[in-house]
């Protein structure tokens, strides 16, 4: 996919889905406002039926007490002898003889003739105790409320007793409105904050899959340009000495087929790097386990630069300081990891320096450092360089190619090992790589 068609699509994704968090933002908000207007309206038609609820109760009771005062013939002057004292509760003050069965009845009579038909309790009182003389609860719901047993029915004859009147079920009914918008955008959210993580993780795993797929094909460069050199000199080179009238020439002839020699070298060592690859595909690494003296190995692999080192006129320094350094592991694998920290140090090296490789013994474990006086790694490479096909944009300019394997393997050998790889380096000062290995037991 080209890169044209990912910024395409990455816009497009990204206009959906912001597309559908701005609908999800705008649909919240109009439910709440709709929310908010049900409320209003809820409680404006709350508040209009309670205050007829209240006027039908404050003249059932109103009638209630001329009846009563009616009865005991007394004057029926009743300026403000009901009042209400909660939003569910209604006192009545009259000065007279009160007979509570009478009182019920006549009570529940006002009521059903108002269409009140919630529960109520009603209690009468004596102003001068302030105590209660009589309650009882009244419910419309079942036909047989109680009915109020004789022993109580007190005469109650003397003045200054007032009633009360309480609707239990009434607060509950009519102030429970206030309530939030309720769970209701929850649902809707998470699922927008899915597709949300969704997007984002895909836009990660396309990103990753586009360098790595550039990586690789810088490798394939890489790759063809390093095998085609060879393949070239030597074809030139055995064009030349397929001439018969070279016999006549025997040092020509003798290095034309040192040169085809050499490039023969290095063809094998870009197969042996592309075959390094391979075997890192196969998952897991199957590593020998054989006694491995990695002195041993650090000879064999200098030995094998001798004449690069040359070349490039570096020098090495050997520092083998651990006592033992034997480790249980895989020889070829482990030679290659070394081979490529050296190879490397020559290659990003600069010729006229040092190069050092010294061993040291850290608990159980060996270390093994490869340090070089080249032109080092910038911190911001530093933590990409043992990704697979990772190449420090710089790293040709010395023309210098690579495939950005030679870390990678590394790496993936020293934990196939049981140990790591750590570097240090300044730019434009050198790169120490350090391996640790952890040891094998002395038996
Ligand atoms: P390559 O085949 O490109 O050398 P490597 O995986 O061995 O691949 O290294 C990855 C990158 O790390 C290289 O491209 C190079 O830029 C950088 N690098 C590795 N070793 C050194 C070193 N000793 N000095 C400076 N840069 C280094």
């Amino acid at each position: 996919m080209g890169r044209r068609a990912i910024g395409t699509l990455m816009l497009l994704a990204t206009l959906s889905v912001m597309g559908v968090v701005i609908i999800q933002l705008l649909w919240l908000q109009q439910a709440s406002r709709y929310h908010r207007e049900q409320v209003e309206l809820n409680k404006a038609q709350a508040s209009q039926l309670e205050k007829q609820f209240n006027d039908r109760v404050v003249m059932a009771l109103t009638d209630v007490t001329e009846q009563i005062l009616t009865i005991n013939k007394d004057s029926t002057d009743l300026f403000d002898a009901v009042k209400q004292a909660r939003p569910n509760y209604f006192a009545v003050t009259i000065n007279d003889t009160l007979h509570p069965y009478l009182l019920e009845a006549l009570l529940r009579k006002e009521f059903s003739r108002r269409h009140i038909d919630e529960d109520f309790e009603y209690g009468v009182y004596d102003c001068f105790t302030d105590s209660i003389v009589y309650g009882n609860y009244v419910s419309f719901d079942t036909l047989a409320t109680d009915t109020m047993p004789h022993s109580q029915l007190l005469k109650l004859d003397k003045d200054g007793h007032y009633f009360g009147v309480y609707f239990p079920l009434r607060a509950s009914t009519l102030w429970e409105e206030e309530s939030g918008m309720g769970w209701t955008w929850l649902f809707p959210t998470i699922v927008t904050m899915i597709v949300f993580g969704f997007f984002a993780y895909s836009v990660w795993v396309i990103m990753r899959q586009k360098k790595l797929s550039e990586m690789k094909n810088d490798f394939i460069g890489n790759m063809t340009h390093e095998l085609k050199t060879p393949i070239s000199t030597i074809a030139l080179s055995s064009e030349v000495i397929s001439d018969p009238a070279i016999i006549q020439e025997p040092e020509r002839l003798r290095e034309y087929a040192r040169i085809i020699r050499s490039e023969n070298d290095r063809l094998r060592t870009q197969v042996e790097r592309v075959l390094q690859l391979a075997t890192l595909d196969k998952d897991s690494l199957r590593m020998k386990q054989e006694r491995v003296d990695m002195h041993a190995v650090v000879r064999e692999v200098i030995g094998s630069f001798k004449l690069g080192l040359q070349e490039r006129r570096m020098g090495t320094v050997l520092d083998l300081e651990a006592d033992v350094a034997i480790v249980n592991g895989d020889r070829v694998h482990l030679t290659n990891t070394l081979f490529n920290l050296v190879d490397n140090a020559v290659k990003y090296g600069r010729p006229d320096t040092n190069l050092g490789i010294r061993t040291s013994r850290r608990g159980n474990e060996l270390l093994l450092s490869v340090k070089d006086e080249g032109i080092g790694i910038k911190r911001e490479d530093l933590k990409h360089i043992f990704e697979r096909f990772y190449r420090v944009p710089t790293g040709n300019v010395h023309d210098v190619k690579g495939f950005g394997l030679g870390l990678h393997y590394v790496q993936q050998v020293a934990h196939a090992h049981g140990g790591g790889v750590s570097v240090r380096s300044e730019i434009d000062k050198g790169s120490t790589f350090t391996l640790s290995l952890p040891l094998a037991q002395t038996s």
